[in-house]
């Protein structure tokens, strides 16, 4: 499994990086409720079946920039000194108890299977997957793993998959290249003075 693929299915960290720095500017992919859903059907978070009134959606988009500037809180204070504060978790929490859900048990293809039951509330059902995404990724991995790229020019959070957990950047492709021939530019100025 690669890194980018590990990001692409965890929606907390996808949620954190809808903030990223496109052409040298700070640009919000979800800035506006027509942009969000459009994010959403793109992350299979919605179909374009699902129905959704406008004051669901207005709702939601509201709780939704909460909860990016808490999981955004939550990545930069882990990916600087690998510990959350208690007050961190505590705003997670007082999100997590307006969320309603129930647990279930289904037959799927006659395997039984756990599922939570939001009872069709649309606005619990998102929540729900990016918390559920945000706990999984604070539960089920090393905190050390969990970074924020080092590229000057890029501010993605990603999760450190290599053996030694020394990877800086978000993709070597982009912000590791960019970063090593900036660095071999530079050696070569100072060596022609
Ligand atoms: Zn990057």
């Amino acid at each position: 499994m690669t890194d980018k693929h590990i990001n692409d299915e965890n929606f907390a960290i996808e949620l954190a990086n809808t903030i990223k720095i496109v052409h040298g500017q700070e640009t919000d992919l979800i800035k506006d409720s027509q942009s969000f859903i459009s994010w959403m059907l793109n992350k299979n978070l919605i179909k374009d079946t699902d129905k959704i009134t406008s004051s669901e959606l207005d709702s939601l988009f509201a709780k939704i920039i909460d909860s990016r500037k808490i999981i955004r809180n939550v990545l930069k204070q882990i990916s600087e000194i690998s510990y959350v504060e208690p007050k961190v978790l505590d705003d997670i929490n007082s999100i997590l108890k307006n969320i309603h859900i129930h647990i279930q048990i289904n037959n799927l293809n006659g395997k039984l299977v756990k599922s939570f039951n939001t009872d069709s509330d649309f606005c619990s059902k998102i929540l729900l997957l990016i918390y559920d995404s945000l706990i999984d990724l604070l539960v089920n991995y090393e905190l050390e793993r969990i970074k924020q790229c080092a590229s000057s020019s890029c501010t993605l959070f990603f999760i450190d998959t290599s053996k030694n957990k020394k990877k800086k950047w978000c993709s070597m492709q982009t912000c590791g290249n960019r970063e090593k021939a900036a660095r071999h530019f530079n050696r070569k100025k100072l060596d022609t003075k």
